[in-house]
């Protein structure tokens, strides 16, 4: 390590050197007392090491949320009743920003003010379902003189949750708070990468009056813990956020248990921007888009189409913007590119960079930053002339590399805009009203932002097309997910 790594680098106080399992109300090891290292990603040393669940201790937690489920109080308490745990959920966490941020951002290797943001998300995503639960009114159908039907809608039982590495806590609260919401009982098995926020809820939760067993942790590996989950018979759900690649495998791994899925998956979506767009606008929009996370967002617009009379002046002023990007410290409030939360993960991203190299023209950064010889941090990396075959183009990078490619009418950005496997979020810029429509109805994305940031709005479907995911969440959807929905019909 260098000495301005270790100068520079910034330790929580009382950061915890063991991150344990959560079973039953309890802090647990693991049943064969395995364990796996946790890395700080601006130094890759080994800071804690975090229990490495099995399939014992999936079986254990399995077991305590399914008793929860049948002889516990939350399925059967009212709507406002779990309301009010889940408003004191999202109370407790806003009052613990500060800390909840400088924790994530340490293990996760993303800028603080960003980890903030996402700590306060968290909070709205359990205040959101927790408003939501008390507002549902379920569908009734009459049949004059002959028949009332109506819907009744249960908790379905034990949710199995499986979350990603980027922005881990917001991530987690995006299921954890319908699932809780509508009276299920959960399992949660986080990332390995990133396991420290997701052991705070415990105490959240206990503090807000969570019964015992309703919420269960259990760390581990993918292949062990999370295999374990998914293939539990008593988990009749899973809720997956990851890779494309992992949603095929536990597709097939739960097909046999014929389990309830919704999977949010991978991303290589494409930002539009027309000659007649604000280019002010659309370049800090975009430059926002694929660099803020550490580019680590599944909506990152990884790939800018330019119609090319503005293409040059694009290319131009998007370069000389993402080198003012400012590379640091994780917990320096001016950073606003971190480190990469893995070394895998770095050395994938790194070798991402080294093939476009052979694929598009280098016009920003490029590799490691001057002044980070450790640690995993990258230049933010802009690449211009990429055809569409190219590697770059068509594979999820999921770090601070951007590929741009002219296009010249409006048939040909569509064309190239719906040449990937995936279908997440798009982004177009015009000023044209008319054409920002029409562009919409024909791009292949599960969400489409017009002029606009990625501002989420939670009533609003979430989810992608193609492989970038099955089924949404959001809003009633989400519900809808937790929920089943028993038609009971009355002959008058
Ligand atoms: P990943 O698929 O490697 O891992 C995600 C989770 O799945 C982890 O908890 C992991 O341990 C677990 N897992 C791995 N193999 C498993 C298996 N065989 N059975 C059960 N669980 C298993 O993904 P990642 O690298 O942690 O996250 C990055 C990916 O997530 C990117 O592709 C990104 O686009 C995607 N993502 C999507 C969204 C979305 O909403 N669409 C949001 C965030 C991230």
């Amino acid at each position: 390590m260098t000495d301005t790594a270790l100068t520079q680098r910034h330790v929580p106080a009382d950061l915890p050197t063991t991150i344990r399992h959560y079973i039953d109300g309890e802090f647990v090891d693991s049943a064969d007392g395995d364990t796996f290292d946790v890395l700080d990603p601006v130094t890759n040393e080994t800071y804690a090491t975090g229990a490495a669940g099995k399939k014992a201790d999936i079986d254990r937690a399995v077991a305590a949320a399914r008793r929860a489920f049948v002889e516990g109080p939350w399925p059967r308490l009212l709507p406002r009743e779990r309301s009010r745990v889940l408003h004191k959920i999202a109370d407790i966490v806003e009052s613990r920003d500060q800390r909840l941020a400088e924790l994530e951002s340490f293990d996760s290797g993303l800028p603080i003010t960003q980890a903030l943001g996402q700590a306060r998300r968290a909070a709205e995503n359990f205040r959101f379902f927790a408003d939501l639960i008390v507002a549902q009114a379920d569908d009734t159908f009459k049949v004059p003189g002959r028949q009332i039907n109506y819907v009744n809608r249960k908790p379905i039982g034990v949710a199995g949750l499986i979350t990603p590495w980027n922005t881990p806590f917001m991530l987690e609260s995006w299921k954890l708070g319908p699932a809780l919401a509508t009276g299920n009982t959960v399992v949660l098995k986080p990332a390995e990468f990133t396991p420290l926020s997701a052991s705070l809820w415990a105490g959240i939760f206990e503090e807000a009056g969570l019964p015992r067993g309703v919420f269960n942790l259990v760390n581990g590996l993918g292949e062990d813990a999370g295999d374990a989950l998914v293939k539990h018979p008593d988990v009749p759900l899973i809720s997956f956020t990851g890779e494309s690649r992992t949603g095929q495998i536990i597709f097939g791994n739960a097909a046999p248990y014929l389990k309830g899925l919704s999977m949010e998956l991978g991303g290589k979506s494409p930002a539009i921007v027309f000659a007649d767009a604000d280019l002010d606008a659309a370049i800090d929009a975009t430059i926002f888009g694929v660099f803020s996370l550490n580019g680590e967002r599944c909506t990152a617009g990884s790939r800018i189409l330019v119609e090319r009379s503005v293409y040059d002046e694009f290319v131009a002023r998007y370069a000389a913007q993402a080198k003012r990007v400012r590379v640091g410290y994780p917990h320096d409030p001016k950073t606003e590119v971190g480190a990469l939360v893995h070394p895998e993960h770095y050395d994938k991203v790194v070798s991402y960079i080294e093939i476009g190299k052979t694929e598009g023209r280098l016009v920003a950064g490029g590799g490691r930053p001057a002044g980070f010889p450790e640690g995993n941090f990258v230049e933010p990396t802009v690449f211009a002339d990429v055809p569409a075959d190219a590697r770059i183009f068509q594979e999820e990078i999921f770090g601070p590399v951007v590929a741009i490619t002219p296009f010249d009418d409006d048939a040909e950005a569509l064309t190239l805009a719906n040449d990937t496997k995936y279908g997440l979020a798009a982004y177009v810029w015009t000023n044209d009203l008319k054409r920002a429509h029409n562009v919409a109805q024909s791009v292949e994305a599960g969400m489409v932002w017009l002029n606009s940031n990625n501002v989420r709005d939670l009533r609003t479907p979430f989810g992608g097309v193609k492989a970038s995911g099955l089924g949404h969440e959001g809003g009633y959807r989400s519900i809808d997910f937790y929920t089943d929905q028993q038609a009971v019909h009355i002959t008058l």
